[in-house]
């Protein structure tokens, strides 16, 4: 009758593993002979990692071209000055102009949208002037 060397259990001799603390009984009879078996040796080939580069790199350097500011700046713009969406598509034009201006591949896009938002803010916020003024003095001056 043998007992489990880590917890005292009582084992029987074929056991391989005490059934208490899962101490591994076999490494412990063989204890002579090298208790770990040899790693295998691995012939370690190493393996290139199979990043793509292109991934990490920035949004505007992508081989293929991207002017999607400049597209939809130019758009924007181009509803904002034609008071589809007066001021705020101006704005958006502007705003995304900018943006794609720096970002953009082909900047001339972005360039147009940004200058069409400035003309259409201009206009529309000049055409608001002259309502509201209009307004203000036919309350102040009411026709007879
Ligand atoms: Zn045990």
């Amino acid at each position: 009758m043998n007992f489990c060397p880590q917890c005292g259990t009582k084992i029987v001799a074929s056991w391989n593993v005490c059934p208490n603390c899962g101490h591994n009984l076999k490494l412990e009879r063989g204890y002579q002979q090298p208790a770990q078996p040899q790693p295998p040796v691995q012939i370690y080939t190493q393996q290139k990692p199979e990043y793509q580069p292109h991934q990490y790199r920035s949004y505007n350097s992508r081989p293929r071209s991207n002017n999607t500011n400049g597209i939809v700046a130019l758009i924007c713009g181009l509803l904002g000055l034609f008071g589809v969406i007066p001021i705020v598509g101006s704005i958006i034009g502007i705003v995304l102009g900018a943006v794609g201006k720096k970002n953009d591949d082909d900047p001339r896009m972005a360039k147009a949208g940004l200058v069409l938002g400035i003309i259409g803010i201009v206009i529309w916020i000049a055409f608001y002037i002259f309502l509201f003024s209009f307004i203000f003095m036919m309350f102040r001056y009411p026709p007879d």
